[in-house]
């Protein structure tokens, strides 16, 4: 493998200079976000803190890679057959599935989306659950399926703990949802519980996953070289094929597994301190401004929740230090946090692509701001460098993760809406692996819904492995 020389890396991961009419101002303000642009020296380094993190966490030594199994030691071969059912929970919507499968992919999909109360989202669990459960044999009965036995998997899209692939401890709730009472215990069998209440429906619970996990799953059907899962949509996080003989914690009896699916919660990466020096005074703005401080440090970086905050943390620090809408009234609005978010810069973006003005302009009058030249392009330069950020960081994994699968060929499943709409993410990432990972062959595919189709297809894999024993 030629490793290409570090001038090379450093000239292709750097995005576009800002052009602007004083050369003093262009100084200061590329000096306010040059930390952001890193080096080759920096990237490198990043990367090799991520596979020393990786092997710490795999050989259960204290890292920020939580580097859990998930149990599933397979993907699908080709033989499942029939209907299976979904249960998608903590991603922007509550969604029940049913997946009819015939050799092995899906033919028919049918889905429901259900409204989940504030009130049930907070206080006992018993009630939240119960709900779930009503929503599953509302749809179970809409469909004539209540006495069918019915194989579900449970997408909990929330910090757990996996003792076996049908046992999911709740670490900590998150995003809007908050039931004390639920933390420290399983999630399939809270779940199980309220369908036993019920007892209208035969439905089994058999799997449980996250929706990283259903990606890389529901990528394998798209493309068999799928080995690697990634989410880029509110959060951040990835999981990937992993030697059997490499993973050390194992709590269920072992059947000869070959490889099985290990979820790296690669959004905490950097929490014990090991990413501070590419951390800046905005990161920890960001940070401070966020819901769960000194947490997250990878997702603050790069995800779909933090990614606009971050720039509006930069515009504001810029419009302070009188190097930005110089003379316009002060941006209130621009001040406020959370009031940018990622897909204003995703639209900001498509300017920088189309080389036009027309989408900056419209953004910032929703901030009732009326930019000149200098400004547009300040702004445009400061979206390009955050975005960038992000799509290196993301390479930078990837990269080390196609080096450790060392597989001819290995096709990236990527869901979620930041990846989707942002117009450079997938262009910088296709460029940026291939100089990380020279040699490796690689492909990134779209791999939409993993959260729902993933979770039935894994509820097959799961019925399939309890037959076999
Ligand atoms: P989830 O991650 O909750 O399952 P999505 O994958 O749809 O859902 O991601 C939603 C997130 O994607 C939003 O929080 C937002 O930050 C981000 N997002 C939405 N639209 C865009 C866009 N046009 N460009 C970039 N990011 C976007
Ligand atoms: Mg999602």
């Amino acid at each position: 493998m030629v490793v290409p020389p570090d001038h090379k890396l450093h000239e292709v991961i750097q995005v576009s200079g800002l052009i602007l009419s004083d050369d003093i101002r262009r100084q200061k303000i590329e000096n306010h976000v040059a930390k952001m642009r890193f080096s080759a020296a920096t990237a490198r380094k990043i990367q090799d803190v991520f596979i020393s993190e990786m092997n710490k966490g795999i050989h259960q030594q204290p890292s920020s890679l939580q580097m859990e199994n998930t149990y599933i030691p397979e993907l699908l071969d080709g033989t499942e057959e029939g209907l299976y059912l979904a249960l998608d929970l903590g991603g922007t919507n509550f969604r029940v599935l049913l997946l009819e499968l015939a050799h092995g992919a899906p033919v028919r999909q049918e889905v429901k989306r259900y409204y989940i109360g504030s009130e049930l989202r907070v206080g006992s669990a018993i009630p939240l659950f119960d709900y779930l459960a009503e929503c599953v044999s509302d749809f179970v009965i809409a469909q004539g399926l209540q006495d069918i036995e019915l194989p579900l998997g449970f997408t909990f899209s929330f910090p757990m703990v996996q003792h076996s692939l049908d046992v999911g401890i709740l670490v900590t709730w998150t995003k809007s949802f908050n039931c004390p009472d639920a933390v420290n215990k399983d999630a399939v069998r809270l779940l199980r519980e309220a369908l036993d209440r019920r007892d209208d429906t035969k439905v089994k619970v058999v799997a449980v996953l996250n929706d990283t996990t259903g990606t890389l799953v529901q990528g394998s059907t798209l493309d068999h070289n799928t080995a690697i899962g990634l989410i880029l949509g509110t959060g951040s996080n990835a999981c990937y094929l992993e030697r059997a003989d490499r993973v050390e914690h194992w709590e269920t009896e072992r059947h000869g597994e070959r490889q099985v699916i290990i979820d790296i919660e690669w959004g905490a990466f950097g929490d014990n301190g090991v990413l501070d020096f590419i951390k800046t005074d905005f990161d920890r703005e960001n940070d401070a401004n966020s819901l769960i401080v000194n947490s997250f440090t990878f997702e603050k970086y790069i995800a779909g929740k933090y990614l606009g905050e971050v720039v509006r943390v930069i515009l504001a620090r810029l419009t302070k230090e009188g190097l930005l809408f110089v003379g316009e009234n002060a941006p209130q609005s621009l001040l406020t946090p959370g009031s940018l978010t990622t897909d204003l810069v995703s639209h900001i973006e498509q300017d920088s692509v189309d080389g036009g003005d027309g989408n900056t302009k419209e953004v910032l009058g929703k901030f009732g701001i009326v930019p000149d030249q200098d400004d547009i392009r300040i702004v445009q330069y400061v979206c390009a460098v955050a975005s960038n950020r992000a799509a290196l960081l993301v390479s930078i994994c990837l990269a080390s993760l196609l080096d450790r699968i060392d597989r001819e060929q290995v096709t990236i499943a990527v869901d979620g809406s930041l990846y989707k709409h942002h117009p450079r993410l997938e262009g910088w990432m296709t460029k940026y692996i291939s100089l990380l990972a020279p040699g490796r062959k690689f492909k990134l595919i779209h791999a939409e819904d993993g959260s729902g189709k993933g979770a039935a297809l894994v509820s097959a894999i799961a019925q399939r492995l309890q037959k076999r024993l």
